[in-house]
């Protein structure tokens, strides 16, 4: 038997399509790759990429070996050939996993870049990107090195490059500076690593990319040959403070367990953190912060029950979260009927400005408990 009380995650793989379609309009002629990386943003990869892959999607982007290997079992090779990129890099010792699985290493570093090319000098050619810190500071070759392949390309000898790649810090905010700096830096990289001297013998050009869901909305001088969104596939808003041109993705809804009449003086929760000011109405949810819901949003955010907002009031509880209905009718308010968390009337990233975060950390963070569903796509 299903548990009834159990909270429930829907996720929408007709929506999912329909943003990753959207996304291949902004960037034509150029590709649309996706990332896929802990579990596609936690709406579960291996629902996702199938549909992905059958809607034309070649290109997914992973963070670590395990997951592109699992990513690998439901895109088998002989299957028309989706690449699977990991962007973490070349962990020592996982070479021949990698090669095993067919999948595609972001190469981050000198030391990198040699132990690839000692593997495939042994092992036989296989593709692998290069990644090139343009100013996120975070991962990829730096300056120095960047300075000193583009100055002698033979220290790329034996290398089968199928994407050149760099990453922006400032893309959700359009007018940030650095956007237009990063971009000229990675141009000049770009323009330098396909030149016809570098790309001779059979090699085929790599594939550029730069732009991840924000970028995208940049406009076309940030999509070069591939873009790799992963939130705006999965409905988060890419473009701050304007509306959302993509779809919803998922649902998340709990259940009442029980009805409370509270009056003056009282107190609810954990720490007494919230004083009952007149009579009133509390339900208590079955969901908590085990579940991803963040403890920030005490006595903060709001649920909604049959399209009404019902604050929440007092402490966030591992698995349990108390609001009030006292104003909605108890039509709509009985023990195993459904409030929204994310839904209608509040998108993901409206939860989680009132949470503190954003959509990527809350979608990324639900919990193990939820009863997935999938609707869509003849899901
Ligand atoms: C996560 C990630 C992406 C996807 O970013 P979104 O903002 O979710 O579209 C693309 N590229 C790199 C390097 C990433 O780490």
């Amino acid at each position: 038997m299903p548990d009834s009380f159990a909270p429930v995650l829907t996720v929408d793989l007709g929506a999912i399509l329909a943003n990753y379609r959207l996304l291949c309009t902004q960037v034509r002629p150029g590709l649309c790759g996706v990332a896929m990386k802990a579990d596609a943003y936690a709406v579960g990869a291996a629902m996702v990429a199938p549909h992905l892959k059958r809607a034309g999607c070649n290109h997914f982007f992973v963070a670590t070996v395990d997951e592109g290997l699992a990513l690998r079992q439901v895109l088998p090779q002989f299957d028309g050939g989706a690449r699977i990129y990991l962007l973490n890099g070349l962990p020592p010792g996982a070479e021949r996993d990698i090669a095993g699985g067919d999948l595609i290493p972001i190469l981050n570093s000198m030391a990198e870049i040699e132990r690839w090319q000692a593997f495939v000098r042994a092992a036989g050619s296989r593709p692998a990107g290069l990644q090139f810190d343009t100013g996120l500071n975070r991962l990829g070759l730096g300056r120095d090195d960047s300075l000193r392949l583009i100055g002698d390309p033979h220290l790329l000898n034996g290398l089968d490059i199928a994407v050149v790649m760099s990453h922006l810090a400032c893309a959700d905010d359009p007018e940030h500076p650095a956007n237009r700096l990063q971009l000229d830096r990675f141009r000049e990289i770009a323009d330098n690593l396909t030149a016809p001297s570098l790309v001779t013998g059979g090699r085929t050009r790599p594939l550029l990319s730069l732009a991840a869901s924000s970028s995208i909305f940049l406009g076309a001088d940030y999509h070069f040959d591939l873009v790799r969104p992963g939130a705006a596939l999965y409905g988060i808003n890419p473009v701050l403070g304007a509306p959302n041109p993509l779809q919803p993705v998922v649902r998340l809804q709990a259940k009442i367990l029980q009805l409370r009449e509270v009056d003056l003086n009282m107190t609810v929760g954990y720490g007494a953190s919230h004083q009952v000011r007149g009579p009133t109405v509390l339900a208590t949810i079955g969901v908590g912060y085990a579940d991803g819901i963040f403890r920030s949003l005490g006595s903060r955010g709001a649920v909604y029950v049959a399209g009404q907002r019902a604050p929440i009031v007092g402490r966030i509880s591992m698995d349990l979260i108390t609001v009030d209905v006292g104003h909605l009718p108890a039509s709509v308010c009985q023990p195993g009927m459904s409030v929204d968390f994310i839904g209608p009337d509040q998108s993901i990233d409206d939860l989680a400005r009132d949470a503190g975060t954003i959509g990527y950390e809350l979608l990324t963070h639900l919990g193990t408990r939820f009863q997935r569903r999938y609707v869509g796509a003849g899901a």
